[in-house]
């Protein structure tokens, strides 16, 4: 029984999120282990949602085989996690401009390969290249071969997506998983890689490794970083405070205090409202803007209870969850405003009404061109409040009514009861939850009862006219919606658009 494999230790919950580990023999380390990892090989893999990610098949010699796990030396797994610590689990945005929003779902990782096939030769990918370095679990595997798995802030939570994409040079291995993504709190994702961390360094054989006290090293070097570091990799993704840092402490005194009381927490997380709306604001707001914006949330703080009729249509459903958060967003419009409508006969859907009767105050305000389109604030210790932005482009004549339907999703449906949100629509907001506001707010103002529309009219252009004017929205708008929702042929779209 000398040579028998040892157990995997399971370290978390495989229906969440879970890494499974064990050391085994090397069998040649004398021969070829780099000194850098001599002595780690092992089997590692990683479960999410219930699916192991590090399944896959190699074609051998023999024919196919079926492997479990990502067998290899695991040394530089663990560096990898320790010296990317506070960037792992607290940088927020993505880099560089995303790609323009369509209607299908979009993980980190779909973003990432969208900037690879856009600009892979190219030096814009090179932000791509260095984020990936942070977030890629492939960036961990010094020669080995890994699954294709990205680890992404967002909000309180780590959005983990995954895929099968064949490494170059090791085409004979093909990782079994779907592309996918799923979600894990912070706190969860990160007691899992720090129990596996001190799961292995209490191997008592890697003690008399070389590496073995340089990863020491890095752990007491990492458990040194403290909330400044993770907060600077939250607002200004750098390991330095940057703007929004400043911007943020400067304005808002009550964060320095939070600042300071979590200053040696391992994660940050939850953040408080105010750190997680600067998390989403352009790095390039004005500071006008930023300490308007600190104003506006420190004067809706109440210990009043909430309007008991908004508590009531009030539902977390995660946007990210959904298979296509447009769908969903259309689908929680008409639900919606069927049980708020005031008058179903009326030709327009009366939203600032509908947000007055809800009890929801809209506040509009200069925010500058660089602000958000607008921002949601609710939940237990805010009067929920509305903000536009005059100054966005957005919000030119009919647009307001759009923004104040897209922040009404947001207080909705992208907070659970007990939990404060203040949400700000920038690009830097999960995409997920703008795709569903958006087609929320579209459908909010151009229910199916309204847009009846006779595609085969003589003067298709003077008929959308009226119906735009009618139901107070743009024409690209609705020509858009009309033809999104099978009104209108494409080409019919088409040709209104390009008048
Ligand atoms: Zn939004």
């Amino acid at each position: 029984m000398k040579n028998a494999t040892p157990d995997f230790a399971t370290i978390g919950d495989m229906a969440t999120f879970a890494v499974r580990i064990r050391l085994i023999k090397d069998p040649d380390r004398l021969a070829h282990a780099p000194c850098s990892s001599v002595g780690s090989w092992g089997d590692l893999q990683i479960w999410v949602s219930g699916i192991n990610l590090c399944e896959s098949s190699i074609i051998t010699g023999q024919g196919m085989r079926r492997l479990e796990h990502v067998r290899w030396y695991l040394a530089p797994f663990f560096r990898w996690i320790v010296k990317n610590w506070s960037a792992l689990l607290h940088e927020y945005r993505l880099p560089g401009n995303l790609p323009n929003l369509d209607s299908r779902r979009r993980w980190a990782r779909g973003f990432y390969l969208s900037a690879l096939q856009l600009h892979g030769d190219d030096e814009q990918f090179q932000v791509w290249q260095e984020w990936a370095l942070r977030h890629s679990i492939r960036a961990a595997s010094e020669g080995g071969l890994f699954p294709d798995i990205f680890f992404q802030r967002t909000g309180d939570d780590i959005e983990i997506s995954w895929g099968d994409r064949v490494l170059l040079g090791a085409e004979s291995v093909d990782f079994l998983v779907e592309p996918g993504g799923a979600h894990a709190s912070v706190q969860s994702v990160a007691s899992v890689l720090d129990d596996v961390l001190s799961w292995f360094l209490k191997q008592p054989e890697l003690a008399q490794f070389p590496w073995y006290a340089q990863l020491r090293e890095l752990v007491a070097k990492r458990n040194k970083e403290d909330a400044e570091t993770k907060l600077a990799w939250f607002l200004d993704s750098s390991d330095r405070p940057g703007r929004l840092y400043s911007l943020l402490h400067k304005g808002d005194s009550a964060v320095s205090k939070w600042t300071q009381d979590h200053l040696h927490d391992q994660v940050l997380a939850p953040m408080v409202p105010a750190v997680a709306m600067f998390g989403a604001l352009s790095p390039e707001i004005s500071e006008e803007a930023a300490a308007t914006l600190i104003g506006i949330l420190m004067s809706s703080e109440t210990d009043q209870e909430e309007p008991r009729e908004l508590l009531r249509l009030t539902e977390n459903i995660p946007a990210w969850g959904a298979a296509s958060p447009y769908d969903d967003g259309y689908m929680l419009a008409r639900e919606i405003l069927e049980q708020v409508e005031p008058d179903p006969e009326e030709t327009f859907t009366d939203v600032d009404n509908i947000v007055q009767s809800l009890n929801v105050k809209t506040i509009i305000e200069h925010l500058g061109a660089e602000g958000p389109r607008g921002v949601a604030i609710a939940g237990p210790n805010y009067a929920p409040t509305i903000v536009v932005n005059k100054d966005s482009g957005f919000n030119v004549d009919r647009g307001t009514r759009f923004t104040i339907a897209h922040e009404l999703c947001h207080i909705l449906f992208d907070r659970n009861k007990a939990k404060s949100i203040v949400h700000p629509s920038t690009p830097w907001a999960h995409p997920a939850v703008e795709q569903r506001a958006n087609a929320f707010a579209a459908m909010f103002l151009m229910p199916p009862w309204r847009t009846n529309i006779d595609r085969n009219a003589v003067d298709l252009a003077r008929e959308v006219t009226q119906l735009a004017d009618d139901l107070k929205v743009s024409k690209g708008a609705l020509v858009h919606h009309l033809a999104n929702i099978g009104e209108i042929s494409g080409e019919q779209r088409d040709a209104l658009l390009a008048r």
